[in-house]
């Protein structure tokens, strides 16, 4: 141990009844090292606000578990080679603490930004997580090349824009029958009847609105589930930046 590892909380009873799972030995070492490299990176680079250990293990990990795992059910194709791809992963969330959980799914993430890239590469190389890769690119782009649309069985995205956005980015990456998952703080019924229209475009449905408190610090989430149904047209995503300034 480095003199200033700061050791994060297990919470295996939370685990157990909020998500009825509970990390391996392996994988809490393995969230460990991930709280460690990320403490290491923020030093150079600007990869999150949060860094306490609690909230680190109730924002960063439990928040992005919960994601995959709605009334508590970890979505079943998961346990099956599952391809995932998050979006705006950053510094690798929700995508990275999922990789780590599911050994048999391959996780893809993407940024934009080529110094968060470089540092996710270092991190999986550390963690010695086998089964995600890194792309470097924006969500328009990835969305149109052949051999990343209508790819993955799960799309992830977490705070990259709004949720209009946040389909358009994701929608064209799913098989038909696969899930996008799109995590949001405060969520409305008003916004609801909005995205249903966005996602119609798309060739999605709303399946689920799931609401739920942070076990630690009671705060809201919502976690959007959209069922692709239908193929996606080829003119989406549109052309770079056009989705946040004129979103759908
Ligand atoms: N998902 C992470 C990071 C959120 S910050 C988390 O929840 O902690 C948003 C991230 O999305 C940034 O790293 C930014 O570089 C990336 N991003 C924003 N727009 C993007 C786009 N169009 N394509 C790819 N990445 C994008």
């Amino acid at each position: 141990m480095t003199n200033s590892t700061l050791l994060l909380p297990e919470m295996t009873e939370i685990w157990q009844q909020t998500l009825n799972w509970q990390p391996t030995q392996q994988q809490q070492q393995q969230f460990q090292q991930l709280y460690d490299l990320i403490l290491e990176g923020n030093r150079q680079l600007n990869l999150t606000r949060i860094t306490d250990p609690q909230e680190f293990w109730e924002k960063h990990l439990w928040d992005s578990l919960r994601g995959i795992a709605p009334q508590q059910k970890f979505i079943s194709k998961f346990s099956e080679n599952a391809s995932v791809i998050d979006i705006g992963t950053g510094a690798g969330f929700p995508g990275v603490p999922i990789a780590i959980t599911l050994p048999n799914g391959t996780i893809t993430l993407v940024d934009s930004t080529r110094k968060k890239i470089n540092f996710l590469e270092k991190l999986l190389t550390e963690i010695n997580l086998k089964n995600a890769n890194t792309v470097i690119t924006r969500a328009e782009e990835i969305g149109h090349q052949n051999q990343h649309r209508q790819n993955y069985d799960v799309a992830l995205i977490r705070a990259v824009g709004n949720a209009s956005v946040c389909a358009e980015y994701v929608l064209p990456l799913l098989k038909q029958g696969g899930l996008a998952v799109i995590y949001r703080g405060n969520w409305t019924d008003e916004e609801t009847t909005a995205l249903q229209y966005v996602v119609k475009k798309l060739g999605g449905v709303i399946e689920l609105i799931d609401k739920f408190t942070t076990p630690l610090s009671d705060s809201i989430r919502h976690c959007l589930y959209v069922r692709k149904i239908a193929n996606t047209p080829d003119g989406f995503p549109r052309g770079v930046g056009i989705p946040t300034q004129k979103p759908l």
